[in-house]
């Protein structure tokens, strides 16, 4: 089976653009001019890579212009966010 990343990536850039196009206040701040999708549930963790419910705006690499927080890489692989609205159990593990 090939590698789920490459698989979806396209896919995932073209939720990425309309996760933006809604939205561009940053989930994890709340400013705005977010350039990124965040996986609320992380896919590492069992997320839906892309389920647009468990996407939401973020600031990526280049951070946010009005505070200057990094906020994907503060994120990182921790679960939540405010839409965060799953009852999925991710401890249960694999
Ligand atoms: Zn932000
Ligand atoms: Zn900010």
């Amino acid at each position: 089976m090939a590698d789920r990343g490459e698989l979806t990536s396209y896919a995932y850039r073209q939720l990425r653009a309309r996760i933006l196009a809604e939205s561009d206040t940053c989930h994890w701040c709340g400013h705005r001019e977010a350039d990124a999708a965040d996986h609320l549930i992380p896919v590492s963790k069992g997320g839906a890579k892309l389920d647009p419910d468990n996407l939401a705006p973020i600031h990526g690499v280049a951070g946010c212009p009005t505070c200057g927080r990094k906020c994907n890489n503060e994120k990182s692989d921790r679960i939540g966010g405010a839409r965060l609205v799953t009852s999925v159990d991710w401890y249960a593990g694999p």
